[in-house]
């Protein structure tokens, strides 16, 4: 599988429920463009997507303007677009879990001082996306919002 090597803030996570801390990510505030995926199992970082110049992406973001409108939220679909890794499907703004007791109920803060980290992150492909007819497409982001 190829990867990327991607630069990310190190945040802090804090279970609400279990007060257990834990290493966060999130793209740093110059990453315009990219978006962090993370796995819709246990909101753990995934992937980083590039969306300048993607086609695949932009041809998404004309479909979610189509079924749900110019203001719809286009995080709530950017999964679909990308194949599973490892299995896993993958979303964007999802709350990372609590790695003690698995509940989403968690606060996040920057480090400080901030922290940088490089992760390893395997490369985003859309190969499934790609298989299906337009129609299929616009199906799959109807669902999405539930439209
Ligand atoms: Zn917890």
């Amino acid at each position: 599988m190829e990867t990327d090597n991607v630069t990310v803030a190190v945040l802090r996570g804090e279970c609400v429920d279990c007060s257990r801390d834990f290493v966060s990510y999130a793209l740093p505030d110059l990453s315009y463009g990219y978006k962090l995926l993370q796995f819709v199992n246990d909101g753990s970082v995934a992937a980083v997507l590039r969306c300048l110049d993607n086609p695949v992406v932009y041809e998404l973001l004309d479909i979610v303007a189509k079924v749900a409108g110019n203001k719809a939220d286009v995080n709530v679909a950017v999964g679909i677009c990308c194949d599973p890794i490892n299995g896993k499907s993958m979303g964007v703004g999802l709350s990372p879990k609590c790695p003690a007791c698995g509940s989403s109920n968690v606060d996040e803060f920057d480090s400080q001082p901030s922290q940088m980290a490089v992760l390893e992150l395997p490369h985003v492909t859309h190969e499934l996306w790609e298989r299906q007819s337009r129609e299929g497409r616009e199906q799959a982001v109807r669902r999405c919002y539930g439209a």
